[in-house]
């Protein structure tokens, strides 16, 4: 393996998909994505039309990005946002959010810069930093309430002082998840203002990897950190057609930034997928203008998804509770992060040999119980990796049977 990749070789979604690949447990909320048909008026329709009605649709489209497609996000975002957006210079289409993170972060990090990265974190920045050569600088997010067990995603919150003294004349870039995965943080404008500030004073990159924009539950709001003043012209912004169509299969991101910031970001693009699909593309194309037309009307899939999943919400963290996890009540995203560790003697942890208790815990419940969550530790560095042991993460983007059927496994277990 190339120097480059030394510490990168584990992934948590390889080992954790594998499990349930070989224990089948009859309940899955590990790897996020809901279980239940994609809105058949959006791109399931349009999938079918697409490569009957045109035959070039079977053939490669443009490299950064499908015209009909960088269009319609050119559109949407620059209502979103209030600025014109050039869907041809300041719009990149990738293979999922994945690339476009790719993309940005191999194309403007290189050997002594530094990534600031918020922990608990996606795990994939960490692994993109170091093998584009650059230095994870890890900032925490900490609990300003008197109990961390029993309370909201808003509690966790960055230190200021902290917070300043990670950025320095190396800082290359700031990685900002909001909403957050995994705890459904949801960066209110003052708390972006704080990094805002501090991004423009030592002239760093902000990559606002906002997968999750539309998940966002009352009376929370998602802040888009590139509507900033003076962040524009300094923010990569992240999308996903999988979240944003429950449609994770899709694999469909993109980035939109100045063009000055996104030259070189297609560089990394065009040397490695060069185009992304084009029947996939098309059809989010299709799916985007329809939304563009009904945004703000009650008909809005963006706007009802975050109804639809507030009631699981409020279901599925009342069933934790009950049974005596004690959940962190999520702003935004599909996942709730709960601590188990009071449930810990009700579990063989022996009988797992892995480095971390949570780690145990999960597979031993997989296996066991079997219901399935990814252990919190994933989501922290290696020297910070016990901060987390004592919580697990849940997806609750699942049909209501589905949970009733984790709440039925959960009151069995305990
Ligand atoms: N960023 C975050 C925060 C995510 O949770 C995910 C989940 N997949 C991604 C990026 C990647 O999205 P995609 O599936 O579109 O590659
Ligand atoms: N973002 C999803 C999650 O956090 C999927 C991760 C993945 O597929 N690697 O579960």
């Amino acid at each position: 393996l190339p120097e480059r990749y030394k510490g990168t070789e584990y992934s948590v979604w390889v080992e954790y998909i594998q499990l349930a690949i070989e224990h089948k447990p009859d309940c899955n909320l590990g790897q996020g994505f809901p279980d239940f048909p994609a809105p058949p008026e959006y791109l399931p329709k349009y999938i079918a039309e697409v490569t009957e009605s045109n035959h070039l649709m079977n053939q490669y489209t443009r490299g950064f990005g499908h015209p009909r497609l960088v269009n319609a996000i050119a559109d949407l975002y620059s209502k979103l946002i209030g600025r014109k957006l050039d869907p041809l210079s300041e719009i990149l289409v990738t293979i999922g959010a994945y690339e476009a993170l790719y993309c940005a972060i191999h194309g403007n990090v290189g050997p002594g810069d530094e990534v600031i990265i918020v922990e608990p974190y996606f795990d994939c920045y960490e692994p993109m930093t170091i093998s584009a050569g650059g230095t994870p600088v890890f900032i925490p997010l900490r609990n300003k309430s008197n109990n961390p067990d029993s309370g909201s995603s808003a509690d966790w919150v960055l230190d200021p002082d902290e917070l300043a003294k990670a950025f320095n004349s190396k800082t290359k870039l700031f990685i900002l998840n909001t909403p957050h995965n995994p705890l459904g943080k949801v960066f209110t404008y003052e708390e972006l203002q704080v990094i805002a500030d501090l991004c423009k004073k030592h002239n760093v990159i902000c990559i606002a990897d906002e997968v999750y924009e539309w998940l966002v539950y009352k009376p929370a709001t998602h802040v888009r950190m590139a509507t900033l003043p003076g962040m524009w012209e300094r923010t990569i912004t992240i999308g996903s057609a999988g979240k944003t169509f429950s449609a994770t299969g899709w694999k469909l991101g993109w980035a939109y930034c100045p063009k000055e910031l996104m030259k070189n970001m297609v560089i990394v693009h065009q040397n490695c997928v060069y185009t992304g699909v084009t029947p996939i593309q098309e059809a989010v194309a299709r799916g985007f203008e329809r939304e563009i037309s009904l945004l703000g009307t009650p008909n809005s899939y963006f706007e009802k998804m975050s109804s639809m999943l507030q009631p699981k919400r409020d279901y599925f963290c009342q069933v934790l509770k009950d049974v005596g996890f004690a959940p962190t009540i999520p702003e935004g995203g599909y996942f709730v992060v709960s601590k188990w560790s009071d449930l810990a003697h009700k579990a063989d942890l022996n009988s797992e040999n892995d480095s971390y208790k949570d780690f145990k815990f999960t597979k031993w419940m997989t296996k066991n119980v079997k219901l399935q969550g990814i252990p919190y530790s994933a989501f922290y560095c290696p020297q910070n990796k016990p901060l987390g042991e004592d919580y697990v993460r849940y997806c609750f983007f699942k049909k209501d049977e589905t949970l009733s059927k984790a709440e039925s496994i959960l009151r069995d277990w305990t």
